[in-house]
């Protein structure tokens, strides 16, 4: 550990997917002091509110610090004794599947890269799911079938150099602010560029707007598609790119015949953003939670890369399509492979090819050779009593799951729940039999990457609290238990990336984009002195853009464009659930609050958990401002202070993510959220549940 005497460390934040660097200095009793790292290329010194606030997250105020088995305190031996016994024991009984982990995009790397070699490698199921699956499952989807891989195109620069973003589906200013300021620094240097947010709701965002389109929830894929039918009539595709495209004939056929009508927009407002987007050569259209949470959230992103694939402003600078991911390291995840529908380093899990490759690197038991349980599925499968035993890490599903009281009785119901945590006060630990301590953000060591294919360093600069050890560990100890001995005999985080290094150049060496093989034989030393490196690392695209090149991962080497036809959400508001339930972030807290919360300056941003209704829906119903509001939905019912204004829709509602309870009715919204997933990602639609309101 450093002293605290001596210089500032380098680390990176630990809440969204921007990733930024920070310097961390702590002073020597526990406390942290935190400030952006002039040097590193995500925010170069900039962090928004939560990432300033970090040293007021650390103290061990409510930590679990031991083992408990059965709410009584026990040893590490115990704890993992138990853990690999009720797992042996489930699946000798019952089957590989029988069994699941639920990890998270908080997970390091290294982390990440264990767990997902014990569930695919060695227990011989796909019954790994995470966090992720809430947050960017959708742009997985849409960007493999678009270009063959899970690529993000782009780089941050390019949302600087664009001469219009578009922002669709993102509070950016609120969820991934240090890119919101970079943009707004952008634009005040050139007062020129254009910034358009596509958003139902009227957020901080559109401060920065030169034009709103506030479009009906869920009506993305026809926006798109009338641009592109735009794009075509206009004749300003790229005829030279498209010699690398296949489908736009069928594409553009489609996108002709969509119902423009569903976005509920002013043609004379499309007008203007039609002309905007294809007058413009640099253009980037960012994309987030308003595109991905959605039971169409795969044609969305589509339908956007669609319209870049068309035009050819695709990885060059200034110009694509670019999704921001939620988590710090939600891209990390996607990298190792810790999706039910993923393999390893992008890698495809159906693929013999790969699963044979694989299979010998690790020197595997056993392979599963389809997709397992995505998040939805995972949980109704406990539910059913068919999943005996879940290990559950660094996440709350019984709050940020969809239809969540659901997700709570199925895992009160659970023959075994384990659960790696850093406090035993979250909704998901009350209900495990076992819990076991992990270290925290700042006690913790290994990499992250982030929106744009950046990978850092996080390291550890406080002490390991009581007996907490890092998930690596955890994991590892648990192979060695279950008989894998030789398998995850790892010393240390810096061992572990090697290897994940080392089984990217199989990935490389089918011609796949992530290949980081170039750091396979990093000294300990030099992944403890590594700085920032965004991949590619080798070759002419090194540290920069894909596909401006006209080259693709599919097996023609072509993009794809997808027809799409636009699906309104699957639940259908009636008259007694008549208004459009959507869900999100606000901009001091983040996920289920177990850390954000316990900051007296994040909480005092906005203190309590609100429901936005519209003026004229207030009136209707006799919801007085600041009155306490019920609201009913098909799963459940939640109570939540009125906020009445006009940044929603008449007919819209919005409630923040974050806040729990103990009882119904709460402001736990996602026990509100119905269950329903995207057919191809699995992506639960987050945004546009129904519900009827009432005063309290
Ligand atoms: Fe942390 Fe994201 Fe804020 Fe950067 S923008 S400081 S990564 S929360």
């Amino acid at each position: 550990l450093p002293d605290p005497a001596g210089d500032e460390i380098r680390s990176t934040c630990a809440y969204c997917g921007v990733g930024c660097g920070v310097l961390l200095r702590p002073d020597g009793t526990g406390g942290l002091a935190v400030r952006g790292d002039p040097d590193h290329p995500a925010n170069f010194g900039r962090l928004c509110s939560k990432g300033t606030n970090l040293g007021e997250t650390v103290d061990l105020d409510d930590r679990l610090l031991h083992p408990v088995l059965n709410g009584e305190q026990v040893g590490w031996d115990t704890a993992m004794e138990t853990l690999a016994t009720k797992f042996r024991d489930a699946i000798a009984a019952h089957g590989p599947d029988s069994v699941a982990f639920y990890v998270s995009g908080q997970l390091l790397t290294e982390d990440y890269y264990l767990a997902n070699k014990l569930m695919k490698g060695f227990i011989g199921s796909a019954n790994i799911d995470t966090n992720s699956r809430l947050c960017m499952a959708s742009t997985v989807a849409g960007h493999k079938r678009a270009f063959g891989t899970d690529t993000v195109p782009g780089t941050y620069e390019d949302l600087e150099e664009a001469d219009l973003v578009v922002l669709t589906g993102s509070n950016l200013a609120w969820c991934h602010p240090v890119l919101y300021q970079r943009i707004a620094a952008a634009k005040q240097a050139r007062p020129k560029m254009r910034i358009i947010v596509i958003d139902p709701r009227r957020t901080a965002t559109c401060d920065l707007a030169d034009m709103h389109l506030p479009l009906k929830p869920g009506s993305d894929v026809a926006l798109f598609n009338g641009l592109l039918a735009a794009i075509g009539e206009t004749g300003t595709c790229d005829g030279a790119f498209l010699d690398n495209v296949d489908g736009y004939d069928e594409a553009l056929a489609q996108a002709q015949a969509s119902d423009l009508g569903l976005t509920g927009l002013d043609p004379a407002l499309l007008h203007e953003f039609f002309h905007a987007w294809i007058s413009t050569e640099k253009v980037v259209t960012v994309f987030s939670q308003g595109v991905n949470q959605s039971s169409s959230g795969s044609d969305k992103v589509n339908a956007i890369i669609n319209c870049h694939l068309a035009t050819g402003r695709i990885g060059k600078p200034g110009m694509g399509p670019f999704s921001v991911t939620g988590q710090p390291n939600a891209m990390g995840g996607r990298e190792v492979g810790g999706l039910a529908n993923t393999l390893a380093c992008h890698m495809d899990i159906t693929n013999p090819d790969h699963r044979q490759a694989v299979r010998q690197f690790w020197d595997a038991e056993a392979m599963p050779q389809d997709h397992g349980l995505k998040a939805v599925e995972m949980f109704q499968a406990v539910g059913r009593g068919e999943i005996k035993a879940i290990w559950i890490i660094h996440t709350n599903p019984a709050v940020s799951m969809p239809d969540a009281d659901a997700v709570k009785a199925a895992l009160a119901g659970c023959e075994f729940v384990a659960v790696s945590d850093v406090t035993a006060q979250t909704d998901t630990a009350r209900l495990a039999h076992l819990l076991l301590p992990a270290t925290a953000w700042a006690e913790k060591s290994g990499t992250v990457t982030n929106s744009d294919r950046t990978i850092s360093r996080q390291r550890a600069v406080l002490p390991e609290p009581g007996e907490a050890r890092p998930d690596w560990w955890a994991l590892a100890e648990f192979g060695r238990r279950m008989g894998w001995a030789q398998a995850f005999d790892f010393t240390g985080p810096a061992e572990i990336f090697r290897e994940h290094a080392a089984l990217s150049g199989i990935a490389g060496g089918f011609g796949l984009d992530f290949d980081i093989s170039g750091m396979q034989d990093l000294s300990d030393a030099a992944y403890d002195q590594m700085t920032p490196v965004r991949w590619p690392m080798t070759g002419a695209r090194q540290g920069g853009r894909f596909f401006g090149d006209g080259r693709f991962f599919t097996a023609s080497g072509k993009a794809n464009m997808l027809a799409l036809t636009p699906r309104t959400p699957v639940a259908r508001t009636e008259p007694r659930y008549p208004f459009r339930l959507n869900t999100g972030r606000i901009r001091d807290q983040w996920h289920t609050m177990t850390r954000t919360g316990k900051s007296p300056r994040l909480s005092s941003h906005l203190a309590e958990p609100f429901l936005e209704i519209h003026p004229e829906d207030a009136a209707r119903l006799g919801i007085s401002a600041a009155g306490l509001v019920q609201v009913t939905s098909p799963h459940g019912r939640g109570i939540l202070r009125a906020l009445i204004t006009d940044r929603v829709r008449p007919g819209d509602i919005f409630a923040p993510m974050h806040w729990t309870g103990e009882t119904a009715p709460s402001a736990r919204i996602d026990s509100l959220v119905a269950p329903v997933t995207d057919p191809v990602s699995g992506q639960p639609e987050s945004k546009a549940s129904v519900a009827a309101i009432a005063p309290y």
